[in-house]
């Protein structure tokens, strides 16, 4: 490909995608099709078999030797098995490309070993994948040639979910139900489906791969574990938004490429706040669609460094004291005929179908915040929610000034009569034209604000799959239509039984809102007098799964069984004692056989060279002081390497997914912070050429 090209020409080459179908398939099948698609109805394998047969010519056309049923089981990451499209040999000795509508609809792999959190103790290791035909087929190029990736569901044998896709279209399916009823009330008959949009910001980090491959905490963990703070940091804010690097601008070229063509729509690009931090946002689309299209943008990110030579760190916190990377799940509803179920017009005051969707979220936010801070749980992102970094562990709602004030009139009196307007921000510069302004300023420091027409939940950590968020965002508004539906549809008088719900919904939930400095001291305070949630750890948001709100909330939209719930909560705790436990053990590895050694070879050659002074009747004054300081460090060092042994090992003697995640929690991540502190203070003064390691400054600014 030459090195400029058009991108109309090449976006969604890779992906059989309605264009496609149109022209592959025969009219009747392709409808058929859609009928499952836009309608649901289940599928008829006859139209599976067409189907599976035009999928395999047009991606042998496109040169995959192989299919895939790609998946998102419980480990994070997406899974596949790759299967040729061969069959066996005729008698002549050749071969014929097969496909069938089976293998497009099915698929089997062993279930055994992925993460099912005790399901598997009581039912078969058998699993399935199932097509999810709501997101298009595609077909990959990378090092293995070409596969044609499948979008599946993965279950077990009694179909329950062993993955994020299944409860996610489950969701799907409830919020639909539930906001038809709700626009069906203010006499909307004309739409049949309502999906929620979402649009994911992708935060991340390039290092140099040479660089990255000298650090063990890398390449086992994704993060540094070690690392003493470089001379220069964030202060400046000359990254942010700063011109990009070359080498830089050609991996972020590389990676749109890839993603254009199997039809992701990158769209926008630029350098994050931290030095070596950009930041990557598609257009929004369908969340399930959007939640396949996140997992495609990590791996391409990844992908494509590999080929420039760079390592991209999608951990959420991979340097200490540096600004951490999370992702942005932008969120709305909208009907298959356009609208926007949270856009507000321009006088929200007036529009009762957006106040009433309005009041329901905040309830449905203030109802489940332990939920939704639960879904944005993972191991990386205790080191941003709650910790030293924005956002905060604790949920509130951004309304901004317009909505603000509307919120306010309809809580005081029941009734909204206006709408603050935007108005115009003069320049000052005849030359520049005049800009009109949002109704609303941002609030950047709001882990749920509302941005205009959607909300953006900013919890999320890099690394995690958008899908858990967008389940309980689905299910919880699901949950709130629904209770206000059966209210609404049963009065008498329709009009005053909406004023008087929104009313109570309002002044209900209030408390979840915040337009304040969310990073503040005094919020932390003034939401505790609330009596918000303010969940520190992932240990700690786990058992919001389990309660018995959780179980009545998604089992009554058939979104998770108890046992499912009660199977990812274990697969949780489980995820999180690993973590943990490799990150142990490789500060052990790494203090062991690098550091200690680096600073025992380091004072010996201090006290080398001090004799050797000494010898020609020269005081060495500063010498010695380095070799005390030095030796007392690590002194301080092995005393904490032994002491994150011994706990390290005492967790192995514990019982239960539960109890060694909060043993982790408790005791082994504090004796990892006290081997850190002596190690970070032996690296600012030991002679940087014997360091075992390229330094923060070396992996953040020379990139
Ligand atoms: P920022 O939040 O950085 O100002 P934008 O507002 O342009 O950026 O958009 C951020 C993300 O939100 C993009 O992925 C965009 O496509 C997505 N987005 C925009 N409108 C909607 C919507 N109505 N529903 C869901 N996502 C949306
Ligand atoms: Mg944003």
């Amino acid at each position: 490909m030459s090195d400029y090209f058009n991108v109309a020409d090449i976006f969604g080459e890779n992906v059989f995608n309605d264009k496609v179908m149109q022209d592959k398939l025969p009219n009747k099948i392709y409808k058929q099709l859609h009928k499952t698609i836009d309608e649901g109805k289940e599928l008829d394998p006859m139209v599976a078999e067409v189907v599976a047969e035009a999928m395999k010519e047009w991606a042998i056309e496109k040169g995959a030797t192989h299919y895939t049923h790609w998946f998102q089981p419980l480990t994070g990451v997406t899974a596949e098995k790759h299967d040729s499209f061969i069959t066996a040999p005729r008698p002549d000795g050749s071969i014929l490309m097969d496909f069938s509508g089976k293998e497009l609809i099915k698929g089997e792999p062993d279930a055994s070993s992925f993460p099912s959190g005790g399901l598997r103790a009581t039912f078969e290791a058998r699993g399935y994948t199932a097509w999810d035909c709501t997101s298009p087929a595609f077909v990959r190029k990378d090092a293995s040639g070409c596969v044609l990736c499948i979008p599946t569901a993965f279950c077990s044998y009694t179909g329950e979910a062993l993955d994020q896709k299944t409860p996610l279209l489950r969701s799907m399916e409830a919020i639909n139900t539930q906001s038809l009823r709700l626009i069906r009330l203010f006499g909307n008959t004309s739409s049949r489906k309502v999906t929620p949009s979402v649009g994911a910001e992708q935060e991340y980090f390039l290092v140099d791969a040479e660089k990255f491959r000298q650090r063990k905490d890398l390449i086992y963990t994704g993060r540094t574990l070690f690392g003493a703070m470089p001379p220069k940091g964030q202060e400046l804010d000359d990254h942010y938004f700063g011109t990009i690097r070359q080498r830089i601008a050609s991996f972020m070229k590389d990676v749109n490429e890839d993603l254009w063509k199997m039809g992701v729509t990158s769209k926008t690009q630029h350098n994050e706040v931290a030095p070596a931090q950009h930041e990557l946002a598609p257009i929004y689309a369908k969340v399930n669609v959007a939640v396949d299209h996140n997992h495609l943008v990590m791996q391409t990110l990844k992908r494509v460094a590999s080929r420039h030579g760079l390592k991209c760190l999608l951990h959420e916190k991979p340097f200490a004291g540096v600004n951490g990377s999370g992702k942005h799940n932008n969120w709305s509803l909208t009907t298959d005929d356009g609208i926007n179920l949270l856009d507000p017009g321009k006088t929200p005051h007036e529009n009762m179908q957006f106040l009433l969707v309005l009041s329901c979220i905040l309830k449905a936010v203030d109802l489940h915040a332990d939920l939704l801070r639960e879904s944005a749980a993972d191991p990386g992102n205790d080191h941003r929610l709650g910790a030293n970094e924005a956002p905060p562990a604790i949920v509130s709602v951004f309304l901004g000034e317009q909505l603000q004030d509307v919120v306010n009139q309809l809580i005081d009196t029941g009734n909204a009569t206006w709408s603050k307007k935007g108005g115009v921000i003069h320049t000052g510069v005849s030359t520049l034209p005049d800009l009109f302004k949002d109704a609303t300023d941002r609030n950047r420091t709001s882990p749920f604000a509302f941005t205009g027409n959607k909300f953006e939940f900013r919890m999320v950590g890099s690394r995690d799959s958008i899908a858990s968020p967008n389940i309980v965002l689905n299910t919880i508004v699901a949950e709130a239509f629904c209770e206000a539906c059966d209210v609404l549809e049963k009065a008498e008088d329709q009009e005053i039984a909406l004023h008087d719900l929104i009313k109570e919904y309002l002044t209900e939930h209030q408390r979840i809102i915040f337009n304040g400095n969310g990073y503040s001291e005094e919020w932390v305070k003034e939401a505790q007098r609330r009596g918000l949630p303010n969940i520190a750890s992932m240990v700690e948001a786990i058992p919001a799964l389990t309660t018995e709100k959780s179980i009545a909330l998604f089992g009554k939209f058939g979104v998770f069984t108890e046992s499912e719930l009660r199977s990812r909560a274990e697969i949780k705790y489980e995820n999180y004692a690993k973590a943990i436990n490799i990150e142990a053990r490789t500060m052990i590895d790494m203090a062991t056989k690098q550091f200690i050694p680096a600073a025992i070879h380091y004072t010996g050659t201090l006290a080398e060279t001090i004799s050797a002074v000494k010898a020609v009747g020269v005081n060495a004054p500063v010498q010695e002081k380095i070799l005390r300081q030095c030796s007392e460090l690590l002194e301080k060092t092995s005393d904490a390497l032994d002491a994150l042994k011994a706990v390290e090992e005492q967790a192995s003697c514990i019982e239960g997914a539960k109890a060694q995640a909060e043993y982790y929690r408790r005791s082994v991540v504090p004796a990892m912070e006290s081997l850190r502190r002596p190690v970070d203070a032996l690296e600012m003064i030991v002679d940087k050429s014997m360091w075992p390691m390229p330094s923060y400054g070396d992996l953040l600014f020379e990139v």
